[in-house]
C-alpha cells in the first residue's frame, strides 16, 4: 500500500459552489467524492481546501475590520468546507480524517506529524483545513507546506473557468499564450497567476511539481492523471 504515489489536491472554495447563493454545490462535491473513491485505489490522497466560497480575509478592508481577525474567519471557513467534504466522502464509503492546523479538539484532529502518519497508515484521505494557521497566508501556501511535510511530489491545483496557466487572462486577452510547461522560476519572474509567490517558492525549493487544471469539469482530476485533458505542468 505504501508504494502508492502521493498526490495533493488543492480545492479552492470556489470549486465547491456554483454561481447561485448556496455555499456548496451538491453535484460538485459528489463528483469530487466519486473521483476520490476511484483514485484512492492507486494514490495516497491529501486534500487542501480553501474557504473563498464562504469568506475571504480581503473583505476586511471593506468592512473596516482587523485583517488578522478577518483571516481567522477565513481559516474557519476552510474547516466548514473540510467537514463537508469528509461527510460526503463518508457517504461514498471513503475513510477520511480532517486535519487542522489550528487545535480545535471538539471536532477536528490537530495536524501533527503523528496524526498525519497515522492517517497514512490507516489509508485515510487527509483533508487539511485551517490553512497555515496564520493570517496573511493563503491555502495555496498551506498546500505547498503540507506537500513538503508529507513527501508528496505532486500538487494538483484546480482552477475555475481556466484550463491551465496563460501569459494573460484568456477571457479578456485573445492573444494570451497557453503554457504546457513552465518552471517555477518563470512563474515567479513573470508573476503568473498560478498560486501566490510564497507557495511557488516553497514548491520550487522542495522540488514539488504542480499541475494546474480546470476543476469545473466532471472527472477532471482523473482525466488529468490519465493525461486525457489539457493542463500546465510546473517544475
Ligand atoms: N487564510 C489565512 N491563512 C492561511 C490560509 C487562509 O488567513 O494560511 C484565510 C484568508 O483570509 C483567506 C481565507 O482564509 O482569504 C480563505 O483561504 P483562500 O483564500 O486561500 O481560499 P480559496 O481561495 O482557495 O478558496
Amino acid at each position: 500500500m505504501q508504494n502508492k504515489k502521493h498526490i495533493l489536491i488543492k480545492i479552492s472554495g470556489a470549486a465547491l459552489k456554483t454561481n447561485d447563493e448556496s455555499i456548496l454545490d451538491v453535484n460538485k462535491i459528489n463528483d469530487l467524492a466519486n473521483q476520490i473513491k476511484i483514485l484512492k485505489k492507486d494514490y495516497v490522497i491529501s486534500i487542501v481546501v480553501g474557504g473563498g466560497n464562504i469568506w475571504r480575509g480581503k473583505i476586511a478592508n471593506d468592512l473596516a475590520m482587523d485583517r488578522s481577525m478577518a483571516d481567522n474567519m477565513g481559516m474557519l471557513a476552510t474547516m466548514i468546507n473540510g467537514l463537508s467534504i469528509a461527510n460526503v466522502l463518508k457517504n461514498h464509503e471513503v475513510e477520511s480524517v480532517v486535519l487542522s492546523s489550528i487545535d480545535t479538539p471538539a471536532f477536528l484532529t490537530y495536524a501533527s506529524t503523528n496524526s498525519i502518519n497515522q492517517a497514512i497508515k490507516n489509508d485515510q484521505v487527509m483533508i487539511f483545513v485551517g490553512g497555515t494557521g496564520f493570517p496573511f497566508f493563503s491555502t495555496d501556501s498551506c498546500a505547498a507546506i503540507r506537500a513538503a511535510q508529507t513527501n508528496c511530489q505532486l500538487i494538483l491545483m484546480g482552477k475555475n473557468g481556466v484550463d491551465g496557466v496563460y501569459s494573460a487572462d484568456p477571457k479578456t486577452n485573445p492573444d494570451a499564450i497557453f503554457y504546457e510547461n513552465l518552471t517555477y522560476q518563470e512563474a515567479l519572474h513573470k508573476n503568473l497567476q498560478v498560486m501566490d509567490q510564497t507557495a511557488l517558492a516553497l514548491c520550487q525549493e522542495n522540488k514539488i511539481e504542480t499541475i494546474v487544471f480546470n476543476i469545473d469539469k466532471t472527472d477532471s482530476i482523473i482525466d488529468v492523471l490519465n493525461n486525457k485533458t489539457k493542463y500546465t505542468l510546473i517544475k
